[in-house]
């Protein structure tokens, strides 16, 4: 491709509204332009880097035996309806009518789509495991879209569904895309972990979501250095450290005491206020679970040095979303404002309690009276009427779950996320096959996502400098650009031109920067740009037969005669893709 006939807008500033790299760079670059928030037009570059992202998710997709179908993007509101996500999947949504009042959305997933297609299609076992799967744009109205195309409306996904006879089967589905997406984030040039996820509103058994660690990752992972344990905070689990032996197991029962603490309401203040460690407190948070016939007041009992995990929570309690109390409600259940809320004697409100506050012997907690807290609170004892459940987040520092050994946190940006969904839709949709016995089964299924267009933001995140992007070999736009230092040079040109042909006749992906600017414009656009090899043709080219390579990542600078410079070409490129 010449460059004089390129759109490629490439900016010297800073775009004010990027906040990371990533989003910076793809606007530098000339790869992305906003049309309105959290949707954006790809530009050339950028539309070359996601095809080079789709044709990796393809090859490995088709491997495992996955077949490519195109699903539409509006979708009747009667499927949404039959497995019930119609309603609880919120203002996610983007909901439309057509002219006849009926109600669409754009679709943000396909399991309704694709799960009243094989309950059509596929009747058999002889038919089944199916794999099928789709590279299309889904629609999510985020609360918050950031980040250019990290966090976007509109966004490219790869999603694959299984749909097998057994559980037996869906595992080999899962194991097989399991393997999939490690050769594909391998093979994009990623650095990331696999984490085990929370399945979230999607349902389903187990889960898996492949992070790429960056600075900038909306996501927290746990995970252990010691073991291979690792997990999104949103599910991870962990032993919370006690100050030297300072746990229950060395706490004497007392009766319990009540004393005066105004305008005590903090767990700082409280802490400080009766000389007591933090861990040594209990906190009682109340929430307002909402679900779709009903809302509950939910207390939740935890050790005063931790945090509530309102993930966890929400999928014990199974409600479609949490949000606090508001003080109101708080008076009602506990007779008095929220900085004295106590577990004990609470009015019409469930109970939650941390298992580590159910170990307690002796905490210190709210009185459930306006300046007052109570001492030698024992859970089993004082109020015994709770659930108890892994309720919190993990810390650094925290025990791993399986070696003890100290668990260590990292950010990490999700760019695909594996389900197991057993018979969530198959069911609801009446997904079934007739077994070896002629008996109706309903189909097992799993869901596989990645998100292509997060996936090249997060390639950008890993890799760049500060003079702009340094694509992996095998996602970059092209692989060469030939600068020629004076454009009208006819004979430097023709020089140019000739490497030109050579290149793109051998398969070398090949732009050539023929634009009437200065050397070092170049050669700052192509640095910005990324590309992976940079070869100027120069006074040295026509004197002596020398062209100069640059390697992107390295910055390393070579001269090298043609037949040279085609080998050391084909080697960095063939090799890499
Ligand atoms: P997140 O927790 O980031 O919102 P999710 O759990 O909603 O993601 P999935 O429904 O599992 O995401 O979608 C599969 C993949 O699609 C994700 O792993 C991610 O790579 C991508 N993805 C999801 N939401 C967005 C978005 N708003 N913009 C860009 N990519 C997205
Ligand atoms: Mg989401």
């Amino acid at each position: 491709m010449r460059m004089s006939q390129m759109l490629m807008p490439t900016l010297r500033e800073v775009p004010a509204e990027a906040e990371i790299i990533s989003h910076k760079l793809m606007v530098r670059a000339g790869l992305i332009r906003k049309v309105a928030s959290g949707i954006y037009s790809f530009l050339p570059l950028g539309k070359r880097v996601i095809q080079k992202i789709e044709n990796i998710v393809r090859e490995e997709m088709n491997e495992k035996g996955g077949q490519e179908v195109l699903m539409p993007i509006v979708q009747p509101a009667e499927i949404w309806k039959e497995t019930g996500r119609w309603d609880v999947y919120g203002d996610e949504m983007f909901k439309l009518k057509d002219r006849h009042d009926r109600g669409f959305c754009l679709g943000p997933t396909h399991e309704e789509v694709i799960t009243d297609l094989v309950r059509q299609e596929v009747r058999s076992y002889r038919q089944l495991p199916v794999l099928l799967y789709q590279i299309q744009n889904k629609y999510r109205d985020e609360i918050r879209p950031r980040f250019g195309v990290m966090r976007a409306r509109e966004f490219i996904m790869k999603d694959l569904y299984s749909f097998d006879q057994d559980e037996a089967g869906l595992d080999e589905s899962y194991r097989k895309m399991y393997d999939a997406y490690n050769r594909i984030f391998q093979r994009c040039g990623l650095t990331y972990r696999v984490v085990e996820a929370d399945p979230g509103a999607i349902g389903g058994s187990g889960s898996h979501e492949f992070m790429v660690t960056a600075e900038n990752g909306e996501a927290a992972v746990a995970f252990c250095p010691s073991c291979d344990y690792a997990a999104n905070t949103e599910k991870a689990e962990a032993e919370p450290k006690d100050a030297n032996g300072d746990g229950p197991e060395n706490e004497q029962l007392l009766t319990i005491e009540k004393v005066h603490t105004p305008g005590v309401k903090s767990i700082e203040e409280l802490s400080r206020y009766l000389d007591v460690p933090r861990h040594k407190l209990m906190k009682t948070m109340l929430y307002e679970a909402v679900y779709p016939d009903r809302d509950e007041v939910v207390a939740v009992v935890i050790r005063g040095d931790q945090e509530i995990n309102e993930i966890k929570l929400q999928n014990i309690l199974g409600c479609l979303h949490l949000v606090l109390a508001p003080e109101k409600v708080v008076r009602e259940s506990t007779g008095s404002s929220s900085g004295f809320a106590g577990p004990l004697e609470l009015k019409n409100a469930k109970m939650i309690v941390d298992h580590t506050v159910a170990q307690m012997k002796a905490g210190a907690a709210g009185a459930n009276e306006e300046d007052h807290h109570l001492l030698h609170v024992h859970p089993a004892r004082d109020f015994p009427e709770h659930i108890v459940a892994d309720i919190r987040t993990v810390q650094k520092g925290d025990g791993c779950v399986r070696c003890k050994e100290p668990i260590d946190m990292v950010r990490g940006i999700e760019v695909g996320h594996i389900f197991k969904l057993g018979t969530k839709y198959s069911e609801s949709l009446k997904a079934s096959y007739l077994d070896k016995n002629g008996r109706e089964q309903p189909m097992i299924m799993g869901c596989y996502g990645i998100g292509v267009t997060r996936t090249l933001a997060a390639a950008i995140e890993q890799n760049f400098d500060e003079d702009g992007i340094i694509w992996p070999v095998a996602i970059a736009p092209y692989h060469v650009v030939i600068v020629p230092i004076k454009t009208k040079d006819d004979e430097m040109m023709k020089s140019a031109l000739a490497l030109y042909d050579r290149l793109k006749s051998s398969g070398i992906e090949v732009l050539i920067d023929d634009r009437h600017e200065r050397p070092g414009v170049k050669f700052k656009d192509a640095d910005l740009i990324g590309i992976p090899l940079r070869v100027t043709v120069g006074k040295k080219t026509l004197k002596e037969g020398l062209y100069e390579l640059r390697q992107r990542s390295s910055g390393q600078d070579s001269d090298h005669e043609l037949p040279h410079l085609l080998e050391k070409i084909h080697d960095l490129i063939m090799n890499h893709r």
